[in-house]
């Protein structure tokens, strides 16, 4: 096991080192992060009264909106001499996000990460075939640099040209994909548009996924699909990267490596803590980070956390899968939905395809509309009655939304196909753009 003793720590001595890394880590933001010495001081704190784990909840939040403050160098408390890392965020809605890395760092995250392998069940010897896209962003050199930590292969294939991709897979036979969940769904389609049969040809045995929430049911379609086991991994630029989280074979939650993040979960309307397993917005400090040190960083992820023990034998509390981003989070008609949700429902329903989008509109009243590919199978097959199908999708979506969605069903192939994370809803509320026919 990589990094057992990390791994099999227990919950006692987790906590333990947790109190005496945070106590550290608060006096070193404070001294050494201008934007944390002025925030304290107008909280009327000190790092000294945090004396112990449960203090942390005096800590002020820190948001995505400080990291944009100190364009361009980040929230940095070591001299820019020491980074040997910068990513930043694509930047599509304004001032992008910048991160930085220390050598420590990068070898903090090299480690999380050969974690996450090993913890999801990748071997050594494995070849990891890499499909996250290389650059700014962190899913790419997070996914690679942790594969060679661990010992493992890799072939950098980044996204996009998927037939070349197919080939590497089938030439090479690849153990292990990294991919976004949306991207493993394409290729399996692709694969087969190709002439390939991935349970027959292909060698996967593991699914790294992640950057995007995604659904149970489409987990047991890409494992069906692609013949893996289909892994979720968590995390976010602004910690570290990817690696924070990830299942383990029991796939009953994502453990968080809770030696280096303190996780709690608060209201996000109050920022109250949240008692132990309550659903709420999940916020993490990083309490060994050299060059951001992050205190109490509010993800905007919704979820809960776990404390009961894994069969697995790991004490690291669990996050119960991701429901979804405060930020994804549509308010349609004062009904909370989730797009995570939406999937649930509609992959539910057997017939409907993995391809949908959600659109929220407007006239007196909000409407949510949703616009779902048949599955190529069944819209062929003799079976396929479209009202049938339609009636059946429509009950589970009302099911689970609260809210009457207005299900359109469309032929396979109708919407566009991505090899990043999907753009999956489409609020027009706003918009002057509009689809015209729903
Ligand atoms: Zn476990």
């Amino acid at each position: 096991m990589f990094n057992e003793k990390a791994q099999k720590m227990k919950l006692d001595d987790i906590r333990e080192l947790q109190e005496k890394r945070l106590l550290k880590q608060v006096k070193y933001a404070y001294e050494n992060v201008p934007m944390y010495k002025k925030r304290f001081k107008e909280e009327g704190i000190k790092p000294s009264d945090i004396k112990k784990l449960e203090d942390a909840r005096k800590v002020p939040f820190t948001v995505k909106d400080d990291l944009r403050d100190h364009y361009p160098y980040g929230i940095l408390a070591v001299p820019k001499e020491k980074v040997v890392r910068f990513h930043a965020s694509s930047g599509t809605t304004g001032t992008p996000t910048v991160v930085s890395y220390t050598k420590k760092d990068m070898d903090v995250w090299g480690d999380l990460m050969a974690r996450c392998y090993d913890s999801a069940g990748v071997e050594p010897e494995y070849i990891v075939q890499n499909a996250y896209g290389y650059g700014l962003f962190t899913g790419g050199l997070g996914f690679h640099q942790g594969a060679e930590v661990m010992g493992c292969a890799v072939l950098p294939t980044s996204t996009g040209n998927t037939k070349k991709q197919i080939k590497m897979m089938n030439d090479f036979q690849t153990e292990v994909l990294a991919a976004t969940p949306s991207y493993a769904i394409y290729l399996s389609e692709a694969a087969e548009k190709y002439g390939f049969d991935p349970l027959e040809d292909f060698n996967l045995k593991v699914g790294m996924f992640g950057a995007e929430p995604w659904s149970e049911e489409a987990r047991e379609s890409i494992e069906n699909s692609l013949g893996i086991k289909a892994q979720d991994v968590y995390g976010m630029s602004e910690l570290y990267g990817p690696g924070v989280a990830v299942e383990c074979p029991e796939q009953n939650g994502l453990h968080i490596w809770s030696d280096e993040f303190l996780v709690e979960t608060i209201d996000p309307k109050t920022g109250e803590v949240l008692p132990e397993g309550e659903k709420g917005e999940i916020v993490f400090t990083m309490l060994t980070r050299e060059a951001m040190p992050l205190l109490r960083y509010r993800t905007k992820d919704v979820g809960s956390v776990t404390y009961e023990e894994c069969e697995c034998g790991r004490q690291h509390p669990r996050i119960e899968k991701i429901e979804g981003r405060s930020d994804d989070m549509l308010i349609v008609g004062g009904v909370n939905v989730f797009p995570s949700q939406v999937e649930a429902a509609l992959l539910e329903t057997e017939g409907i395809g993995e391809h949908y989008q959600i659109i929220v509109d407007r006239d007196v009243l909000d409407k949510l509309y949703v616009r779902a590919e048949v599955d190529k199978d069944h819209y062929e097959s003799s079976e396929y009655d479209e009202e049938k199908l339609k009636k059946e999708a429509s009950e589970n979506l009302t099911a689970v939304l609260n809210i009457k969605a207005r299900l359109k069903l469309l032929e396979p192939g109708t919407l566009p196909r991505t090899v990043g994370k999907a753009k999956r809803v489409i609020d027009q509320r706003e918009e002057q753009d509009r689809i015209e026919e729903l």
